[in-house]
């Protein structure tokens, strides 16, 4: 792909980096990676550290890892880990190494051996709570712990014996020894180890002391040789204490650590610990629900690498958050859909309509495009009968001005097929309409009458003898408020968010749907094969609906 085709925006980032390179720091290489905690699946927050992180790499022809950091053993997972994978690849990305945290556990243990040798950290007798409560404020410098002086020797001893496992949860920890006055909280001798008598998904029980985030993250990048290490806005204060850990340290570089926005989405939530409570308190049904924001989400919906990687592209990166629209996100994939989608037919309310003066028992093959703006891909024979269903919204018995779909008396045109007359409503002892009575005009047929007559409604159809039967599922917005407030928020759950109709009728050339293929039903929006669908049932998901109806609404 040429620069032009990729059409990726440059952004601050991007010009650190030509900086950088037009220096020659770092020997002309560009080394990044994107290092998820697998306590969790991905979400498109996610998706922008990876399009901007394997981007980079990619278009600066260096490399990107996929590192997990892997350091709180009771909340991962592998399937967190496998699902991570899975999502990064499909997105389109190939990391260079496949690295864990947990594969420097003995490094790390070794580099904080160092600190404790070169009189920059300590083992701290004091409880958590302790530590909490004298670590002062914005306003107030915190106090030394009463322990920060021991020696260099009963620290290697304490430390010692913590790895060994002689001591339980939170009796010691080990904290960096910098400046309990420091303007910067974190800089005021953080934990940097801790005791946790807990199983690791992958070093299972070889270790009973586990390194801090802020310890970790820094050396994972050095022993790696990431020459920028991309994180989000949130860890601009964290900074100075990367860079102290490794200016203590003999590492093999130092990378640059450089802050971005995080991308949030209105109508929706996006931190694991809120997505992880929907998921375990079954408002949604599962990782992948469609109503999700989740990458596994998203692609079960019908959402394409393409369009996601788009939205990426789209919203840019800068050094502030900010809220993006859904609608941003849902124009991504209409603009992909449209260009792509095979055409369909499907009646998703369906009414019955029988064709009076057309012959019983007889079919007719009717030809229909398969994309109105690409001839390339084809035509598709339709069945055309007697008996066909179209959308009962598409019928008013009591229509208003410029209603131009069908009403009592009115002509309109059945896409690719005749035009049509209503001429009797038959209904049941409610009241209800169970079924429509028309004439068609058979010489209309493909759309246009030989008379030149113009007809104003197209309307979509199915025939109700070769129809076959699905369940179609429509997706409204999880939440009903823009930004719903973390402590309440299941309270403001959209209770119409999902929304099942199982009685829908599709052409026959769906049966043949696959995963592979993505549909538009032609003026209902764009739609994809979910995976509860089996050789005996159609489930299809609303990826999107053919216009933003959705802000007018709002
Ligand atoms: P969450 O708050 O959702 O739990 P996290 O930051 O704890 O997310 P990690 O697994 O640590 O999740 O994230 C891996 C990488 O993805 C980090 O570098 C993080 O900065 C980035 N990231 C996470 N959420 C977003 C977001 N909303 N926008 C941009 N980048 C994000
Ligand atoms: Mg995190």
């Amino acid at each position: 792909m040429t620069d032009a085709e990729k059409k990726v925006p440059t952004n601050f980032i991007r010009q650190i980096i030509d900086q950088d390179l037009a220096n020659n720091k770092n020997e002309g290489k560009v080394v990044t990676r994107f290092p998820p905690e697998p306590n969790g699946y991905l979400h498109i927050g996610h998706a922008k550290a990876i399009c901007l992180n394997f981007g980079i790499a990619e278009d600066y022809g260096g490399g990107c890892n996929l590192r997990f950091d892997d350091t709180n053993p009771e909340k991962e997972e592998v399937e967190y880990a496998e699902s991570i994978k899975k999502d990064v690849e499909w997105l389109g990305y190939q990391w260079r190494n496949l690295c864990y945290a947990s594969d420097y556990f003995e490094q790390l243990y070794q580099y904080a051996v160092d600190l404790i040798k070169c009189g920059k950290a300590y083992v701290d007798s004091q409880s958590a709570d302790q530590i909490r409560a004298t670590r002062g404020t914005l306003t107030q410098p915190g106090t030394d712990s009463p322990y920060r002086n021991r020696s260099v020797e009963e620290n290697l001893e304490l430390f010692r014996r913590m790895r060994a496992g002689e001591f339980k949860d939170g009796e010691y920890v080990l904290r960096a020894k910098i400046d309990m006055a420091s303007p910067n909280i974190n800089m005021r001798d953080p934990t940097i180890y801790r005791i946790r008598h807990a199983s690791h998904w992958r070093t299972e029980d070889d270790w009973c002391i586990y390194p801090m985030y802020d310890y970790t993250q820094c050396l994972s990048d050095a022993i790696e040789g990431v020459t920028h290490s991309l994180c989000t806005l949130e860890f601009e204060d964290h900074r100075p204490l990367y860079d102290w850990v490794l200016d203590q340290l003999d590492v093999p570089c130092h990378p640059q650590q450089i802050e971005f926005g995080r991308l949030n989405l209105d109508y929706t939530v996006m931190s694991k610990r809120l997505l992880t409570r929907l998921v375990n308190e079954k408002h949604v049904s599962g990782w992948d629900d469609p109503r999700l924001p989740t990458i596994s989400g998203l692609r079960r919906r019908g959402y394409t690498p393409n369009a996601i990687r788009d939205f990426c592209n789209r919203i840019g990166v800068t050094k502030s958050d900010g809220i993006v629209e859904m609608g941003v996100l849902e124009n991504s994939i209409r603009e992909d859909l449209d260009n792509s989608a095979q055409r369909t037919m499907a009646v998703l309310r369906p009414i019955k309509v029988v064709v009076e003066n057309y012959p019983d028992d007889h079919t007719e093959m009717v030809t229909a495009q398969n994309h109105p703006k690409r001839p390339e891909l084809g035509t598709r024979e339709i069945p055309f009968s007697k008996s066909i269903y179209i959308e009962r919204e598409d019928f008013m018995e009591d229509p208003p001005k410029k209603y131009f779909r069908l009403s009592p008396g009115t002509e309109v045109r059945l896409r690719y097929a005749y035009y049509i007359t209503c001429s009797e409503v038959v209904k049941d002892s409610d009241g209800e309409i169970v079924e429509i009575r028309c004439t068609y005009d058979p010489n209309s047929r493909g759309g246009t009458s030989s008379d030149g007559r113009k007809v104003r409604g197209t309307i979509h159809w199915v025939s109700a003898t070769h129809a076959i039967d699905a369940e179609v599922r429509l997706y409204d917005r999880l939440f009903t408020i823009p930004n719903p407030n973390p402590s309440d928020f299941t309270a403001q759950l959209n209770p119409h968010s999902l929304d099942v109709l199982h009685n829908c009728k599709l052409e026959p050339s769906l049966k043949q749907a696959n995963p592979d293929q993505r549909y538009q039903f032609e003026r209902l929006g764009y739609f994809y094969l979910d995976r509860d669908s089996g050789s005996d049932r159609l489930v299809f998901n609303r990826t999107v609906t053919l216009r933003d109806s959705w802000s007018k609404k709002a």
